[in-house]
C-alpha cells in the first residue's frame, strides 16, 4: 500500500472486553479510512463503540479486560498493531495524537503546563531543552494562551484553558492524524464553540487529518468531510457529510436526525428513537437495530446486513436496500 494513500486505514477491526458478565462486543468488524487532510466524523450513541475504536487506533485498549480480537490498523503506513512499545511511543504524538473528553484528567497535576508540552516535544523531536521551551511557548500562544502562563499548573487554569493546553500538546509535533473524542463534552457550553473553532483552525493550518468522535450531528456538519454512523459496534452508514445529511439511508441515521429539534418548526415534538441499544454481551442474531427499527421485516431478525455501497462514496448496512419495494415506500415518506 502507498504509505500516504490514507492517513488512517482500519480494516476488519474487532474489539472485545472479557468481563465476569460475559464478552462485551464493543467493536464488530469495522472498516474506517481517512484520506490525508480530511476529517471524518464518527457519530452514535454512548456505548456504540466510538471510544473503543479510537483507543484501538492508538493501540491503547486497556488489556485486560480489552482485547483487539482481529483487524489491521495502518496509520500513515505504520502497522500499529504490530509495533514494539518503543516504536509505538514514537508514533503516538508524531503520527497520531488524541484529544480526550475530559481535560481535567488528561493533564498531569504535578507538572506545570510548560513541562507537559516540552515533554512531548523532547520525546519526538531532536531539539535542546531551551528550543523545546521556546516551541512550547509558541504552541501556547497558538492556542490563545499568553506565554506568561507557561509555568502555571493545571489547577490554575479554567476547563477551557486546560483543553487548549491538551490541544497544544496534541499538535506540537504536527501529527498526520488528530483524534478528538467528544472534545467539548466536559466544557462549559459558552466556550464549546471557541474550542471547536480552535481545533478546526489549527487542523487546517497544520493540514492534519481528523477523526472527530461526537454524538452531535451539528458539529459533524460544521467540521467534517465524511461521516460514519456507528451502532452497537458496527458502522451502519458512511458517506460524505452531504450524502448522509441530505440523502439519509439507514433507519438509525434517520432516527438520529428525527430526534433533533427543528429550528423552523418549534411546535413539532422531538421524536426519540424508541428502545435501547442491545446488550453488547448478547447482540441479537440479525440486524442489531431491528428491535428499534420502524421498517423491520421478518428477515431483519434472522440475517445480519453487511455494509454495501449504494454509490461510489455512500455505504449502508441495511437489508431493506436489497428490497426495491421498501425503497419505493420510503421515498413516499420523502427520504
Ligand atoms: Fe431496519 Fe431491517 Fe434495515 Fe435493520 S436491516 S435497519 S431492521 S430495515
Amino acid at each position: 500500500m502507498d504509505k500516504h494513500e490514507f492517513a488512517l486505514d482500519v480494516s476488519n477491526l474487532t474489539v472485545e472486553y472479557v468481563t465476569s458478565d460475559g464478552i462485551v462486543h464493543a467493536v464488530n468488524d469495522i472498516d474506517l479510512k481517512i484520506p490525508p487532510q480530511k476529517s471524518v466524523g464518527l457519530v452514535g450513541e454512548t456505548g456504540a463503540g466510538k471510544t473503543s475504536t479510537a483507543l484501538a487506533i492508538m493501540n491503547l485498549i486497556p488489556s485486560p479486560p480489552g482485547v483487539i480480537r482481529s483487524g489491521k490498523i495502518i496509520l500513515n503506513g505504520y502497522d500499529v498493531l504490530h509495533m514494539k512499545d518503543s516504536e509505538l511511543n514514537q508514533v503516538r504524538g508524531s503520527e497520531v495524537a488524541m484529544i480526550f473528553q475530559d481535560p481535567m484528567t488528561a493533564l498531569n497535576p504535578v507538572l506545570n503546563i510548560g513541562e507537559q508540552i516540552e515533554e512531548s516535544i523532547l520525546l519526538h523531536e531532536d531539539v535542546t531543552r531551551d528550543e523545546a521551551h521556546e516551541q512550547a511557548c509558541e504552541m501556547l500562544e497558538m492556542v490563545g494562551i499568553d506565554r506568561s502562563r507557561i509555568y502555571d499548573y493545571p489547577h490554575q487554569l479554567s476547563g477551557g484553558m486546560k483543553q487548549r493546553v491538551i490541544i497544544a500538546i496534541a499538535l506540537c509535533c504536527n501529527p498526520h492524524l488528530l483524534i478528538a473524542d467528544e472534545p467539548t463534552t466536559a466544557l462549559d457550553v459558552t466556550i464549546q464553540a471557541q474550542v471547536l473553532d480552535l481545533i478546526s483552525n489549527l487542523r487546517d493550518e497544520y493540514r492534519t487529518a481528523m477523526l472527530l468522535i461526537t454524538h452531535d450531528l451539528g458539529i459533524v456538519a460544521d467540521m467534517c468531510d465524511e461521516v460514519s454512523v456507528m451502532y452497537a459496534g458496527r458502522i451502519v452508514e458512511h458517506g460524505t457529510v452531504e450524502e448522509v445529511f441530505t440523502n439519509t439511508k439507514h433507519p438509525y441515521t434517520e432516527g438520529l436526525f428525527d430526534s433533533l429539534p427543528k429550528i423552523n418548526d418549534r411546535k413539532s415534538l422531538l421524536k426519540p428513537i424508541i428502545g435501547l441499544m442491545p446488550d453488547p454481551t448478547e447482540l441479537p442474531e440479525g440486524c442489531t437495530f431491528a428491535p428499534r427499527c420502524r421498517y423491520a421485516m421478518d428477515k431483519c431478525f434472522k440475517r445480519r446486513p453487511s455494509l454495501n455501497a449504494i454509490s461510489d462514496t455512500h455505504e449502508v448496512s441495511c437489508l431493506a436496500y436489497e428490497d426495491p419495494v421498501f425503497s419505493i415506500e420510503r421515498n413516499k415518506h420523502g427520504r
